[in-house]
């Protein structure tokens, strides 16, 4: 008999279970950050983390360096998060999530004072440096909130009340409401014990996938008006003086990218975002593509990150001398993968017609 897909395939494994379990009981203090411009998987699993730690009787500092959207204040424990300036020099443990590298953490981690602490890190992304003096990487796993999951049930906190609602919506917002191709039997699984425990999918649908403020309805309209096709490439800039005119705050650009891939003739889209960074103007670019391609090698190769369909990375210099040369690297990007995929055809159709011919 066939085994169910859901079998065993993803869990916390033991030694890790072990080391996470060491590392954790003896800390007195303990500093959870995520990382910067932080999304629904950031904030979800800093605030799950947050109530599996007081579960087990510890009383975490959860720390963000960029302030969270106020969408997700139904998340509970949302209020007690703290910036750059509650978070102090000394911790026993600090527990890093949903970040691929040290500098996604910004201000609330300061390698000067905090480098000498152990640094637990649970994320998902393949791009992952392993920057941590532990490191769960699950790359399998949709979000960290899935991650969370089976950390919770290896430390034997129940999936129930604040916990499932905090874990479910970073489950449901990396995977934009359970239609990403890395959606599977085991995102299914983890997304039914946490409805179990409590939480709702269609209230967290609605607080973060389905809300969106008229000024940022308006900013997609003036964006998407510019928006360039090329080479099976869309991509659209977004600039400081667009978000001024539409009086639009900094996360109404978000999704964007999503939304541009959906062109039937293309298989890559690009956003790239104006911001003012600490007195520097900076172009955070967010990639996506359909399935079949991989954005991630190129938000790594511009010292960013992220998964095969959705990566990114920041860059400094104009914005549209930015948009041109990235614009051209996932072109280039387009083009070999397309290549790849023509020549595992052929290998494949001249396999098929040995056997049958
Ligand atoms: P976004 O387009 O901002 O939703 O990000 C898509 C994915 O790329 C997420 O998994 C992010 O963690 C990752 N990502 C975005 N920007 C960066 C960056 N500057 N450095 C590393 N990873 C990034
Ligand atoms: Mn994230
Ligand atoms: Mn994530």
């Amino acid at each position: 008999m066939t085994q169910p897909s859901t079998a065993g395939a993803l869990h916390l494994p033991a030694e890790m279970e072990s080391a996470i379990r060491s590392a954790i009981e003896p800390a007195q203090s303990i500093l959870c950050v995520s990382h910067v411009s932080p999304d629904g998987d950031a904030i979800g699993s800093l605030l799950g983390m947050g109530w599996i730690l007081r579960h087990l009787g510890k009383k975490p500092t959860l720390a963000l360096a960029d302030k969270p959207a106020s969408d997700f204040n139904y998340i509970p424990g949302f209020d007690r998060i703290v910036g750059a300036s509650g978070v102090a020099d000394a911790y026993d443990l600090i527990i890093c999530l949903d970040a691929s590298s040290p500098d996604r953490m910004g201000a609330v981690y300061r390698p000067a004072v905090h480098s000498q602490i152990p640094l637990l890190v649970i994320d998902h992304h393949i791009t992952n440096t392993n920057f941590g003096s532990l490191n769960w990487v699950e790359p399998g796993c949709a979000a960290v909130c899935q991650m969370l999951v089976y950390l919770a049930d290896g430390l034997g906190a129940p999936l129930a009340g604040n916990l499932s609602v905090a874990l479910l919506t970073g489950l449901i917002t990396d995977t934009l409401g359970f239609r990403t191709s890395n959606t599977d039997a085991h995102v299914l699984q983890a997304a039914m014990r946490l409805t179990d425990g409590g939480a709702h999918i269609h209230e967290i649908v609605a607080r973060t996938l389905q809300s969106r403020t008229y000024a940022g309805l308006r900013l997609w309209g003036s964006i998407l008006n510019h928006a360039q096709l090329d080479k099976r490439v869309i991509w659209a800039t977004i600039s400081l003086a667009q978000r001024k005119q539409a009086s639009a705050q900094d996360g109404d650009g978000e999704g964007l990218a999503g939304f541009l891939v959906s062109a039937k003739e293309a298989d890559i889209g690009a956003t790239f975002t104006e911001r003012v960074n600490g007195g520097q103007t900076v172009v955070e670019c967010s990639f996506r593509a359909k399935r079949g391609f991989d954005v991630s090698q190129v938000a790594l190769a511009l010292g960013g990150g992220g998964h095969p369909p959705a990566a990114g990375c920041t860059l400094t210099g104009p914005l549209d001398q930015v948009a041109a040369q990235v614009v051209a690297a996932l072109q280039e990007a387009h083009q070999k993968q397309t290549a790849a995929q023509k020549l595992a055809q052929s290998q494949l159709s001249s396999v098929g017609n040995g056997a049958h011919g």
